[in-house]
């Protein structure tokens, strides 16, 4: 099935039932109005000359007309490609050159981003680019208002593998790399998230998490509308205070975020206000889900349900998942079991064999959510799919004996100090038991004598004292290996993050070689 007759046949069952919600505008549509705004977009793009297999870029944070261009797009074959709202003009035209974007639609600004004057900058340089159509403007309305015969939609002949999607990965440990998604990857892999968390047209899901990314645009709005349950979108940008509001307003049965999401939400000075009784499920997902944060989201925020999965952009996203009936003690602590239809090994990287169970290993994964590739890439592809279609994740985890994984860390952040390995994920869990830690991170600083020595980057909890690098390393001794304890702390408001709420380690290295000189 492709997406655009899968959104048909869910707005067939419930015409309706929201759909979408913007709680910070009130704007909303039952899934009959969904289906007519989406159609009208889609004969708008026709009429603009756009084809199937076209790329269509969209540059815009959270809101409504993002989902009706993906499922517009979706309509009549051609290839949303999704900008990143943090790029500034550099990586701007970096992305619409390398996936030859013909049009872009985009917002006219975002915080205090100015989206009009960058465009612009980046229009001469590229050459593919035909036409610009920012929202809010009188050529978006004309766009989005196409009119005509609708046949003209189900004449397209459209295939459940054709790409319909170019993705872009969060750009952690590099440069970003677009990865090319088919229809039957990612609402299959949006279904299978939507049957784990129980959706039905009764679910109402609060999406804080951005678009642009697989989390918000397949866990998000394809899990919702292969199900009937409404997309809720809280503001345009991730914001802890208008999140938990939108959940309260709208009633919301779910809740997304990436692990910095929830902290931030739980850390609200004034959190008991939001009434989140609405709240049965969720999903944390996208980077280490710290087992503390786990238990209050659960106990806190009444998640019972709630899930962690684990993937990435490559794959659709989800490989693992936890389950409701998952231990309470492995639903907090491990990423789960492999998802529906999907295979996972853990091999040792050098030899390409499977390792034993609870021996770490590089994960590789395989099924209908592997990409059809990099985009125009087909050495960087053939470095990750190897001839047996085996997606190399480059993620370190462990598989124990019933199946379920646990992810060390990557393959890439691995510390190696007077030759033991070091995972930091392990220091980074002991250092949130600290009663003054709100955030911590670990990683690898050159070392002349060791190689690499560990520091720490933390996060105080408001009010609390300073912390000293003594106090903390006291605070390790006896519970940690000595050479797992950090030699370095370093205290900071923020760390630097991707859009996507991950931190950046590859940047906080470069950032600790100029602190140690
Ligand atoms: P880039 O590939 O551009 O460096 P990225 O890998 O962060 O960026 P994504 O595709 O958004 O881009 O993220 C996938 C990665 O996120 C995974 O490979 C894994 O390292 C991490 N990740 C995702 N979910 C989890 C999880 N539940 N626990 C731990 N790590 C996770
Ligand atoms: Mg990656």
């Amino acid at each position: 099935e492709t997406i655009g007759a899968n959104l048909d046949r869910t707005a067939a069952r419930f015409p309706d039932r929201d759909a979408l919600v913007e709680h910070a505008t009130g704007r909303r549509w039952t899934y009959r109005g969904l289906v007519a705004d989406v159609d009208a977009l889609a004969l708008g793009l026709l009429d603009a000359g756009i084809t199937k297999g076209d790329r269509v870029g969209i540059w815009a944070p959270n809101r409504a007309e993002w989902v009706l261009l993906q499922y517009a797009t979706a309509k009549i074959g051609a290839i949303l490609v999704n900008v990143n709202p943090a790029y500034r003009v550099h990586e701007l035209e970096f992305v619409l050159n390398q996936a030859g974007v013909r049009l872009l639609v985009a917002a006219q600004r975002f915080k205090s981003s100015d989206y009009v004057a960058m465009v612009e900058q980046v229009r001469p340089k590229c050459p593919r680019l035909e036409r610009v159509v920012h929202l809010d403007s009188p050529e978006w309305t004309e766009l989005a208002a196409g009119g005509g015969n609708p046949a003209r939609l189900t004449d397209i002949r459209l295939s459940a593998d054709d790409p319909i999607n170019i993705q872009y990965t969060s750009g952690t440990t590099g440069f970003p790399k677009g990865a090319t998604l088919s229809h039957h990857n990612i609402l299959n892999n949006g279904f299978f998230v939507g049957e784990l968390c129980g959706y039905t047209e009764q679910d109402r899901v609060c999406i804080p998490v951005p678009f642009y990314h697989c989390f918000g645009m397949v866990m998000g709005n394809l899990a919702c509308t292969s199900h009937g349950a409404a997309m809720v979108i809280p503001s345009e940008g991730f914001d802890p205070v208008t999140a938990l509001a939108a959940v309260a307003a709208e009633r919301c049965t779910s809740l997304y975020g990436v692990p910095t999401m929830f902290i931030a939400e739980l850390d609200l000075p004034n959190f008991e206000d939001y009434d989140l009784s609405s709240l049965r499920t969720g999903i944390m997902a996208g980077s280490p889900c710290p087992v503390e944060v786990m238990k209050q989201v659960i106990e806190r925020m009444g998640m019972a349900g709630v899930a962690i999965c684990y993937g990435m952009t490559e794959t659709s996203p989800v490989s693992t998942q936890t389950r409701a009936d998952d231990s309470l003690e492995r639903r907090v602590s491990t990423v789960g079991r492999v998802g529906p239809h999907l295979e996972v090994k853990i091999i040792d990287p050098d030899t390409g064999l499977t390792v034993p169970r609870g021996t770490a290993g590089e994960l590789c994964t395989r099924g209908y959510s592997v990409m059809l590739g990099y985009w125009e890439q087909p050495e960087m592809t053939a470095e990750v799919i190897d001839a047996a279609r085996w997606m190399h994740t480059g993620d370190l985890a462990v598989m124990d004996a019933d199946g379920y994984v646990s992810i060390t860390g990557r393959i890439k952040d691995m510390v190696i100090r007077g030759g033991e390995n070091i995972y930091p994920r392990e220091i980074e869990e002991f250092l949130y038991t600290h009663p003054d830690v709100l955030d911590a991170q670990v990683i690898g600083v050159p070392d002349a004598r060791y190689g690499e020595e560990l520091m720490a980057w933390v996060r105080l909890r408001e009010g609390a004292e300073p912390l000293t690098a003594e106090s903390l390393r006291e605070f390790c001794t006896g519970k940690l290996a000595h050479y797992k304890i950090p030699r370095y702390v370093h205290v900071v408001d923020e760390f630097p993050m991707t859009v996507t709420g991950k931190v950046r380690k590859v940047e906080m290295r470069e950032a600790a070689k100029k602190l140690l000189g």
